[in-house]
């Protein structure tokens, strides 16, 4: 079998040290079997993404050297691929409109001692879920606005959950374990596919078999897992690797300017020089 990795960044921001640490893994990887190293933009979120961003990935990527394979894939050409999928999930009663805006969820979670506490903060209290469909039908009849939920519950239902598992590379195989995030949302109210809906299918449409990225979406794996069993989608090994921090320890994010390839480019920077500081030897 024929190795594929990929970079998957989303244009919310300009690419920095972090992304080439993981850019640079999954390419090396993917070089060294002979195999594919895809790029794929995540840019579904129409409110955060930028083209000027989209633009600098290609660019910052380009100067390091860090070439890919084509096509690239933009995930908002495919907007039609997302919404057969929710078709799918909604025909089966596993997904629910939610009408709660963010302030009425953080209200209900301090009202009620009884929400469930996810791996990534509280999860949604359910609020929705339970909604008859007259009330679903007045409000949509409003014209109110609203997210798709999975039902968590339900799902795992419908799934044979003990034989969930992915392989983390070099620990082994890790038990699918998605029920304490709760009915995590699969279309926002302003864009029409969330991160973990996409994300689980453009690896599989592209047939990606190694996914390579940082440690910090270690836990949505639990989640992308899940969703593979439901779609019918199959199972790539996965590599999380640990986060560059900077020179205070905290871990890189968009938001740390000195750290954009951008910014390294633009004090002189030549790109083996960047290339070492990710280096893992
Ligand atoms: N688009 C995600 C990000 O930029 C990465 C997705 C992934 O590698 O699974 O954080």
């Amino acid at each position: 079998m024929v190795t594929i990795t990929r970079f998957a960044p989303s244009p919310t921001g300009f690419l920095h040290l972090g992304h080439v640490y993981s850019a640079s893994l999954a390419r090396r990887r993917a070089r060294e079997d002979g195999g594919k190293f895809l790029l794929r933009i995540e840019d579904i979120d129409v409110t955060r993404c930028r083209p000027e961003f989209e633009e600098a990935i290609y660019e910052d990527l380009a100067w390091l050297g860090l070439d890919w394979d084509a096509p690239v894939r933009r995930q908002s050409d495919h907007l039609d691929d997302y919404a057969a999928l929710l078709e799918k999930l909604s025909d089966r009663d596993l997904i629910y409109p939610c009408f709660c805006t963010r302030k009425e969820i953080a209200a209900e979670i301090a009202r009620s001692n009884t929400a469930p506490h996810g791996p990534e903060g509280p999860a949604y209290p359910g609020t929705c879920r339970n909604m008859t469909d007259a009330e679903r039908q007045s409000r949509f009849a409003r014209g109110d606005a609203y997210a798709l939920r999975l039902n968590m519950v339900n799902a795992v239902a419908s799934v044979d959950l003990a034989a969930l598992r992915f392989e983390e590379i070099g620990k082994g195989f890790i038990l699918c374990d998605p029920l304490p995030f709760g009915d995590i949302v699969l279309a926002r109210k302003e864009t029409p596919a969330s991160y973990h809906l996409t994300v689980t299918f453009d690896d599989a449409i592209q047939n990606v078999n190694h996914v390579i990225r940082g440690q910090d979406l270690f836990p949505s794996t639990h989640i992308h897992r899940l969703l593979q069993a439901l779609l019918d989608l199959p199972t790539p090994a996965y590599f999380h690797h640990g986060l560059i921090s900077d020179n205070k320890g905290r871990r890189l994010s968009k938001r740390d300017k000195d750290a954009t390839i951008k910014s390294l480019r633009e004090y002189g920077y030549r790109p083996e020089e960047v290339l070492k500081m990710v280096d893992y030897g």
